[in-house]
């Protein structure tokens, strides 16, 4: 499941309180060569590289994706997505529009969510409250976040952040309603013919006796 907002939107807060609520999910730490900012532990909210480690990386075929984000490279390391796949999770993803449209070439079952801010104020504020970005960096993510916005249509749901709670809610509605499509539905065949077989025995049963 992929999570994409601008910058700002809301998605990195929604991730983490559905990761607390859900155990069913479990987060993909993606790979940057941007600083990390004050409270941000290596390995748990990024795999913080130098450049030359990310391209090396991006060589041996590490990533499920890369790209350059605001003038950093962030990157989905295959490795971690199998390794929640593997428990059984469904895999969470903060990631954005440019890497989505990459990742859902090699895991084409991805579901694609879009947080929406509410209005562009909200935003703003949001960006302006980190409290962490030079001017010229807030010009890239304001750049960044006028083409995010732009590419909603590749998107499968688009959930409205006005409300944290209610924002966290609809994403995992979204996840219940994926979970239980038809063809996401583990053993179900078997579990139907399973189903049908102590019907017929009853059935069979019914016209013996009747018989
Ligand atoms: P931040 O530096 O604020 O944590 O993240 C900046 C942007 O990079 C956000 O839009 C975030 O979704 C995106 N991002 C984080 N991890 C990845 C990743 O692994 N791949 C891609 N393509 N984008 C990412």
């Amino acid at each position: 499941m992929i999570l994409s907002s601008p910058s700002g939107g809301g998605k990195t807060t929604i991730a983490q309180e559905l990761l607390k609520r859900r155990i069913d999910l479990g987060y993909s730490v993606s790979c940057t060569t941007r600083s990390p900012r004050a409270g941000e532990i290596d390995g748990t909210d990024y795999f913080f590289l130098t450049p030359e480690e990310f391209q090396a990386a991006r060589g041996r075929g590490e990533f499920a994706e890369s790209a350059d984000v605001h003038g950093h490279f962030y990157g989905t390391l295959k490795r971690e997505v199998d390794l929640v796949l593997r428990s059984s999770r469904h895999v969470v993803m903060d990631i954005d529009v440019q890497g989505a449209k990459q990742f859902v070439e090699g895991y084409p079952d991805s579901v694609l969510i879009f947080i929406l801010p509410p209005d562009g104020q909200v935003l703003l504020r949001r960006l302006e409250a980190r409290g962490t970005e030079d001017p010229e960096s807030m010009a890239r993510r304001l750049k960044s976040a006028i083409k995010e916005l732009r590419s909603v249509g590749l998107y499968h749901y688009v959930v409205l952040n006005a409300d944290l709670d209610k924002a966290v809610e609809a994403v995992s509605e979204i996840i219940d309603a994926e979970g239980a499509k038809r063809a996401r539905v583990s053993g179900l065949d078997k579990r139907i013919e399973g189903i049908v077989h102590d019907l017929e025995r009853q059935l069979e049963h019914i016209q013996r006796s009747q018989s």
